[in-house]
């Protein structure tokens, strides 16, 4: 072994060390590192603010999901030409062209679809075919459903830009880390900045974290990416771990466990060794692992081999690095 290869074996051991010990000492409940506003929760709200409800989560859910919406806001045509400051003229809503002639108001982009949400309507029927007055008795009332068209901010011309002005994140002092953005798009990954936390699909092969601005300091923001990016090596095309590539309904809780102690440990070797931030073990990354590795504590050797594939991982993620950029690292 080389005096390289020694202190690298030395710093891995450091690390692996100090995150069990993290674990150990922090056998509490896990709570997310960021925090949640309307347009960033992910919950369908309409551009007024208000929730919708019943089946209309679902239909507006799955819509966001399906496009991969940035945000949960949504809004008919009215209400989308009301947020974005159109006037009413008559019964058409133009917009404020300064000193030119206002135009008619085009609210969704050209060629995209809205979606259909309902609206239950109480139907009355106090009166016969023949347009009788039906006795007491014989009359009835029941729910139907009329369907009406909406469109998320992504579909809306400055509906995103509206949206998260409205209902998102304010700005809270973050700066992006230049080295570590230009490592995580050297990967070559997609990271989306949509609703529903930090995740990595294996089957969109995409990350999806909380904005900067959601996130109380940087570290903490930049640890969750480099963890999800932890999890995008495991994909078949990759390293082909099977903690990413079994699939979640064959996946034991230990296996679990251990991707999980994976991407935690690449993202503390990655931090330290290329972007220049120290992550260390944090508190809620250890309550997270916590509730996923008891299992594991049995056979201790199970750390050192997810300490090895994490290694593994953190490698493959700077050899994806631009030369001058893996050089300098
Ligand atoms: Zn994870």
């Amino acid at each position: 072994m080389t005096k390289k290869q020694d202190h690298t074996t030395e710093a891995l051991e450091h690390l692996t060390e100090m995150v069990i010990e993290a674990i150990e000492n922090n056998p509490g409940q896990w709570t997310k590192p960021w925090a949640d506003t309307v347009a960033t929760s992910g919950m369908p709200t309409n551009t007024e603010g208000k929730g919708y409800t019943g089946g209309n989560v679902i239909l507006a859910l799955s819509a966001q999901i399906d496009h991969e919406y940035s945000t949960g806001i949504w809004g008919t045509y009215n209400q989308w030409a009301k947020a974005l400051g159109g006037t009413k003229v008559g019964k058409r809503w133009m917009a404020d062209n300064g000193d030119d002639e206002p135009t008619p108001l085009t609210v969704a982009r050209k060629g995209e679809k809205a979606t259909w949400l309902l609206r239950p309507q109480i139907v009355k029927v106090t009166k016969d075919a023949k347009g009788n007055d039906l006795p007491e008795d014989k009359r009835r009332t029941f729910t139907t459903f009329r369907g009406f068209p909406v469109f998320n901010a992504s579909q809306v011309e400055g509906g995103e830009e509206w949206a998260l002005a409205t209902y998102g994140p304010k700005a809270n002092g973050l700066e992006p880390v230049a080295a570590a953005e230009q490592f995580i798009q050297g990967t070559g990954a997609r990271v989306l900045n949509g609703p529903g936390g930090a995740f990595y699909t294996p089957s969109g092969d995409y990350i999806n974290v909380p904005r900067l601005e959601q996130y109380q300091d940087t570290i903490a923001y930049y640890s969750t990416v480099v963890h999800e990016l932890g999890h995008w090596t495991g994909h078949t095309k990759r390293l082909n771990r099977p903690g990413i590539t079994t699939p979640a309904a064959e996946r034991t809780r230990a296996a679990y466990g251990f991707e999980e102690l994976i991407a935690e440990l690449t993202s503390i070797y990655v931090g330290a060794g290329h972007l220049g931030l120290v992550i260390e073990p944090r508190t809620e990354n250890a309550q997270y692992l916590a509730s996923w590795i008891r299992t594991l504590k049995e056979d201790p050797k199970v750390l050192w081999k997810a300490a090895s594939a994490a290694a593994k991982a953190a490698a493959y993620l700077v050899e994806l690095q631009p030369a001058a950029l893996a050089e300098v690292a």
